[in-house]
């Protein structure tokens, strides 16, 4: 499907979805890559946990091995989050292609089920952010926990304060975005234990489909 290179009513997100170690930082840049490469020129890529001057100051002190609460986590995610989602409204105004790396649904499976936090307080704040910030399309990457913290075992010297923590953990927060993917019908699931290039591949055919269907609206 070729898709001809446009500006976007309202913009477009798409989020990339997972545990540490799923790949989605690597597709995000692959998916970029070849949309630039393809001629969407108008496009805006970010993290979360970060991607505003507070909100990389504030990741640092999240991905630090300071012992907190969970409710603690949650407002520090959700301080980030609010500042990336002031900077997304602007550039969905000025009909960007917008590609993010994690969501609100990774505060729901790190806080509610890695962590514990009371679910109907962490889902309130999740169900916030997604209706602050609509994506057109979430992208899951599932694999076996194992398989993914060994990636970030092999990438990352030093882990760091989530890293650390133990395969149950890991467990939980996998579970959570099954249990997160139930609730928002705009995600697609892949299966992030594939070669990169077929994630990639199966990646671009779910934001290309995402993006016809937004163009024939
Ligand atoms: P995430 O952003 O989800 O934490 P990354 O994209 O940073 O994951 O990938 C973690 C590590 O795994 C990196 O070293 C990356 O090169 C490697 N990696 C990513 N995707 C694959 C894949 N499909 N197969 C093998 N290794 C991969």
């Amino acid at each position: 499907m070729k898709l001809v290179p446009q500006p976007l009513k309202d913009g477009f997100l798409v989020i990339f979805e997972g545990i540490d170690g799923s790949g989605k930082s690597t597709q995000l840049k692959l998916a970029q890559e070849e949309l630039v490469k393809e001629g969407w020129s108008s496009l805006y890529a970010s993290r979360n946990l970060g991607g505003t001057p507070i909100g990389e100051e504030l990741r640092k002190v999240m991905k630090a091995p300071i012992e907190r609460p969970n409710t603690t986590d949650l407002y520090i995610s959700v301080a980030i989050q609010e500042a990336l989602t002031d900077r997304i409204q602007a550039e969905r105004a000025k009909g960007q292609l917008i590609l993010m790396d994690r969501g609100p649904l990774s505060l729901a499976t790190y806080a509610i089920y890695g962590g514990g936090l009371n679910a109907m307080l962490g889902w309130q704040h999740v169900d916030t952010g997604m209706a602050q910030l609509q994506p057109e399309l979430i992208i899951l990457y599932k694999m076996a926990v194992p398989v993914a913290l060994e990636r970030v075992r092999q990438k990352s010297g030093q882990p760091d304060y989530f890293e650390s923590k133990p395969a149950s953990y890991f467990d939980k927060v996998a579970h959570g975005y099954d249990d997160a993917a139930k609730r928002y019908p705009q995600t697609v699931i892949i299966d992030g234990s594939q070669s990169v290039e077929a994630v990639h591949a199966q990646s671009m055919r779910a934001i290309r489909e995402a993006l016809s269907k937004k163009l024939a609206v």
